[in-house]
Order: structure tokens, then C-alpha cells, then sequence
């Protein structure tokens, strides 16, 4: 970690924002590899261990198989790692912010995976402070080195962050919500990071009539949160070895989607990815649909009303995804 994150750290648990002190063993510079943190008030400690601050367990319960996930395909949608600029067109397609303004700004990335949004936001400029459950930390923490320390991932809850309010910029939460076991308490409290006038970008599965055609999806979803990730894995993959051959033919069509809906795998078939990267997409996605213990879906309708009632201004909402911003202090 980043000498420049120790002032935004606090107490998870203590009231009442307690900063941490920190005591360094090993060093590179700035950068603090391993260490302790400490709260004063309640003496817990936190380990900072291959330059990342833990405030969760590696064996943190639910979310394990993400770890897995963005540790094994931690390349495959970083954009500058992999040759495209998918992650940059959801990213700004779904929070509407402009490249020029992440310029110099403090962003949080609320479930940073292996950092493919948190990259874009660094590569224009932002320094990103990214918070995962899992260790999915550590692929972003490799993915990002390049940032020279502009991106920070954490290892924490993202109902427990050991942040202080009102600090940021912008947060976002992205491809996460709906994995969390409280995505309503999620999204009730990230407003509080923001500063006066800061952004606020959510997108998440949207409850509409589409998983209704996903029957094998959900007949088998029934079983597969709870098999061994090996056993997932290789579900996953014997699908994809079936069924993504039939769905590059759908592809082609205009009713592709409605054809492709009733099959068991998440096929990715953009033009712009290599015939072996759209495969590995395809098997990540379709391992992504399968091992999640949650798949809590939202109307998005209703998340607008949740971030009204959190008192954020400017809401505006579309299928998956709603944007938003704190008042400006009066
Ligand atoms: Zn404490």
C-alpha cells in the first residue's frame, strides 16, 4: 500500500472515524509491502501483506469463487492487457462520466475484481482506491502496477468498509450487486463515501422477463453455488465445449438473443475479441453465471427510489444501470 491511503483509513468497527497507525516491515520506496495496521481505540489489527492492506479473510465466505475467477482470467477484460476497449464502453457507457473529469480525482471501486473498471479510471487519470471481498485483490494489484501507485486495491467487506465518508470524488459498483448477499444495504450506503456534488455509478442484473426463458441456467443454479469451484469449472467448461459452437452460428441472426437465452452457456461473441478470446470470455461468463452464491436481480426502477431515499440528487436510471449525484453542501 501507498503511504498517500493511510489517511483515509479507519476503524471498521470502531464509531466515530479512528484512524489507523501503521508500522512498516518491509518497504519498496512508498510502497509499503508488508506491515500492520492498528486501531488505537480497540487495539485489532490489520495485516498489510504483499502490499495490501487485509481487512478480510482470503477465506472470506461467499465470494470465494471470484477470487478464483480473477485470479485465473485476471488478463481477459483489462483492456490494455488484452486489446480492445470492452471495459472502457461499459464503463463509461454505464456511468456517463467523462474521461477529462476522472482527471486528478479520488475514485472508489466498490467489488474491483481484477481491476478491468479501476483501470480505466486510472489510465485517465483518476487515482482509484479498489475494495474487493476476495482475493481478487491481488490480480488487480498485478494488473494495475503499471499506475505507479494510483490504484490501491483493499481487501474488505463492502458492507464494513475501513474508509472515511464523504471523501470521494466518485464511486462506482459494477458487475457486483447483485452477488452480494444485502444488495439494498449496498446500495443504500455508498452514497455516504461521496463528497458534496460527487458521482455515483451503479449498473447490475436488472429484473426483467430474460431469466424467465433461462430455465437450464436456473435448474442448475439450483446446485452449483454449492459444488467445489474444480467441479464448476469443469461444468462450465464441458458447456462451453457443447453449446459455443451452435451460439457463434446464432450469432449471425437477428433474433440471436431470444435463440441464445434458451441455451446453458453466456456466450460473447464481439467482433472486436480473437476467436480464443471469445471463447475464454465465453467460459468466464458462463463460470460467472454458475458459481455466485447470490444472483440477487434488481429493477432498476426501485434502486432510483433507493438512492432518492439516501437523499442523492440527479437520479438517473435505465435498464441494469443508474447514475446519480450527492447534493452539493448547502
Ligand atoms: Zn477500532
Amino acid at each position: 500500500m501507498r503511504e498517500w491511503l493511510i489517511e483515509y483509513l479507519i476503524c471498521p468497527t470502531c464509531p466515530g472515524e479512528i484512524g489507523l497507525s501503521l508500522s512498516i516491515a518491509v518497504r519498496d520506496g512508498d510502497n509499503i509491502l508488508e506491515g500492520e495496521l492498528a486501531c488505537p481505540t480497540c487495539n485489532t489489527r490489520y495485516p498489510v501483506l504483499g502490499g495490501v492492506p487485509r481487512f478480510a479473510s482470503a477465506a472470506a465466505d461467499y465470494c470465494g469463487n471470484f477470487g478464483f475467477q480473477w485470479n485465473t482470467w485476471r488478463a481477459l477484460q483489462i483492456d490494455r492487457l488484452s486489446g480492445h476497449q470492452l471495459s472502457a464502453g461499459r464503463f463509461f457507457g454505464d456511468s456517463g462520466w467523462d474521461p477529462a473529469w476522472l482527471k486528478g480525482k479520488l475514485i472508489l471501486d466498490a467489488g474491483c475484481g481484477a481491476g478491468r473498471f479501476a483501470d480505466v479510471a486510472a489510465s485517465a487519470g483518476a487515482r482509484v482506491i479498489a475494495c474487493d471481498l476476495s482475493s481478487a485483490v491481488n490480480a488487480c494489484r498485478d494488473t494495475t502496477a503499471i499506475w505507479d501507485g494510483r490504484v490501491q486495491p483493499i481487501q474488505a467487506s463492502l458492507f464494513d468498509l475501513p474508509l472515511r465518508r464523504g471523501i470521494f470524488d466518485g464511486v462506482f459498483c459494477m458487475g457486483v450487486i447483485q452477488h452480494t448477499p444485502d444488495p439494498k444495504r449496498l446500495m443504500g450506503g455508498l452514497p455516504t463515501f461521496l463528497k458534496p456534488g460527487g458521482r455515483l455509478a451503479l449498473n447490475f442484473y436488472e429484473a426483467d422477463f430474460w431469466p424467465w426463458l433461462q430455465g437450464i441456467k436456473y435448474a442448475l443454479r439450483l446446485v452449483t453455488p454449492h459444488l467445489p469451484t474444480g467441479a464448476t469449472l469443469a461444468l462450465s467448461r464441458a458447456l462451453v465445449r457443447v453449446f459455443f459452437p451452435l451460439t457463434a452460428a446464432f450469432a449471425r441472426l437477428p433474433v440471436f438473443r431470444t435463440l441464445s437465452v434458451m441455451i446453458p452457456i453466456c456466450p460473447v461473441h464481439d467482433a472486436v475479441l480473437t476467436p480464443e478470446q471469445r471463447y475464454a470470455w465465453t467460459v468466464l461468463d458462463t463460470f460467472d453465471w454458475y458459481s455466485p452464491r447470490y444472483e440477487k436481480r434488481q429493477k432498476y426502477k426501485e434502486v432510483v427510489l433507493i438512492l432518492a431515499d439516501a437523499g442523492m440528487a440527479d437520479i438517473s436510471g435505465r435498464t441494469g444501470a443508474v447514475t446519480a449525484r450527492a447534493p452539493e453542501r448547502t
